[in-house]
């Protein structure tokens, strides 16, 4: 755990006492803060104070007494109202930070020059900071992996030098995170999401945008007009950046010669840095962007470290285990692929494994509908053998299929699954694909999307004569 040794001696209010905030509320205490923690759900304060955390009533305290208060990022800032504990804050004049700050706060002190990844987007962020961590661990460096991506910050060992501190934010973390300044900053794109919690695209992209202002080093997407605005104000402000993009040639850049990761500099000479043929967890165009800025960051943080950059980028490219739910290769029984896509929760998601998989796909869809269902994917139904409708959003989803798509109304996970399997064994083709990519929400039958994509192959792995895949 990292102690939080800036905030010895200050009286810090914590909001929010799930993962995160529990573990900020230890790193305080051991760094010598007096500590207030408190959550609005009593089964959560319990909890806390079981474990010796000092709760202290927010909502009757003297807020004047507080010199910070860290909130889960969670918690509404400002959209679509501040959370009451941010209104407290504002009116006494109290700080506002998240636990991410706390770490920079920490590095800054103790070891400012010590190597920090940190990596955002609309969508790809997981994938590129485990793949980020991947790298790094395949060249021999002590990793430390966190933030959105499931380790909470604190938890991790301390900053120092040689240790990589790699870590995806979300952009509810950056609005917390006021002295943010990475080693290399990754922005991979923006897209439309979140918007009922930062108001405006342009607040979106502006908070985004922060991550890389920071950041030594900034390496931007540029497959999107947001991100293109960003990377030329960077330039014009900091006199340069490093620009990768998985649709066009860039010199200098980063970008894809065919399936190959090549860097070019202004004149067009490149080296190439790996390639993505045949490489199962890293399928697809969108992975491709995950990819280039992966290798982007890694290589940019090593140069301006002033370490090695002659890594084994194909050993590590090719060795990546992936992320569980997402496209990922679950089993296969002879020559039918079983994809666990469960992660993807909209049409969006889904269209990155449609694409991915444009032929003989044996569908299983459905779950909690989202607006605008599956009208978007009709340029891929040509590929879809079969669909297998789940959940709630069966008769939304038939109705968009009907005269398209041959579909099969089959209610719950273990009869699609089922019914699939059954479809794909008799037939011919040369790598039939069961994919669950469901498009939807999970909540109307599991609990989250994660217990939909366990169940899954939980399924899958019942079929007799299976073959399944470990998970990284
Ligand atoms: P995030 O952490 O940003 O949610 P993940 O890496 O977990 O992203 O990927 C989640 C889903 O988002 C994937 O299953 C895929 O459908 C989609 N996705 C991943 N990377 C990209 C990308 N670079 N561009 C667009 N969509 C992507």
């Amino acid at each position: 755990m990292i102690r939080a040794t800036t905030f010895a001696g200050k009286s810090v209010a914590v909001f929010g006492l799930g993962g995160s905030g529990t573990v900020a509320v230890q790193s305080l205490l051991a760094g010598g803060a007096t500590v207030a923690a408190w959550d609005d759900n009593a089964a959560g304060r319990a909890t806390a104070a079981k474990a010796g955390l000092p709760i202290v009533d927010l909502t009757s305290a003297d807020w004047s007494q507080f010199e910070i208060l860290v909130l889960a990022p969670g918690v509404p800032l400002t959209h679509p109202e501040p959370h009451w504990t941010v209104s407290k804050a504002k009116a006494a004049g109290v700080e506002i930070v998240g636990d991410i700050e706390i770490f920079a706060r920490e590095r800054a002190a103790n070891a400012p020059e010590a190597p920090f990844i940190a990596i955002t987007g609309t969508n790809g962020k997981s994938t590129t900071t485990a793949l980020v961590g991947h790298i790094l661990r395949h060249a021999g460096y002590d990793v430390q992996m966190g933030g959105n991506i499931g380790v909470a910050i604190l938890q991790l060992e301390s900053p120092a030098a040689k240790r990589f501190h790699v870590v995806e934010m979300s952009s509810f973390q950056i609005d917390l995170t006021p002295t943010l300044n990475p080693t290399v900053g990754v922005l991979l794109n923006v897209t439309p999401d979140h918007l009922d919690r930062h108001g405006t695209i342009e607040n979106y992209a502006a908070v985004k945008e922060h991550l890389i202002n920071g950041a030594t080093v900034a390496t931007v997407g540029v497959d999107d007009a947001h991100c293109v605005d960003i990377l030329k104000r960077r330039v014009e402000e900091r006199g340069a950046a490093v620009a990768f993009s998985a649709k066009h040639k860039l010199a200098p850049g980063y970008s894809m010669l065919d399936t190959e990761i090549v860097c070019a500099n202004r004149e067009g000479l490149a080296v190439k840095l790996g390639n993505l043929a045949g490489i199962s967890t890293l399928r697809g165009g969108h992975n491709a962007q995950n990819a280039l800025a992966a290798v982007s960051a890694v290589r940019e943080a090593l140069s301006v470290l002033g370490l090695p950059t002659d890594l084994d980028w194909q050993g590590a490219l090719s060795t990546f285990g992936g992320l569980a739910h997402r496209m990922e290769e679950v089993g296969n029984l002879g020559s039918i692929l079983f994809i666990n896509d469960s992660k993807a929760t909209n049409a969006d998601s889904t269209e990155k494994a449609l694409l991915a998989f444009p032929r003989d796909c044996y569908w299983i869809l459905g779950g909690k509908p989202k607006d605008g269902g599956i009208q978007t994917l009709a340029p891929y139904f040509s590929g879809v053998a079969k669909a297998y409708l789940i959940g709630e959003a069966s008769n939304e989803f038939a109705a968009s299929l009907d005269g398209k798509v041959v579909y099969e109304r089959c209610g719950t996970l273990d009869m699609a699954v089922a019914a699939a399997s059954r479809d794909a064994s008799a037939s011919t083709s040369a790598q039939p694909v069961v994919l669950l990519s469901p498009a939807c929400a999970s909540y109307d039958q599991f609990k989250n999307f994660e217990v939909r994509g366990d169940a899954f192959r939980a399924l899958v792995a019942a079929i007799p004569g299976i073959s399944m895949r470990g998970r990284a």
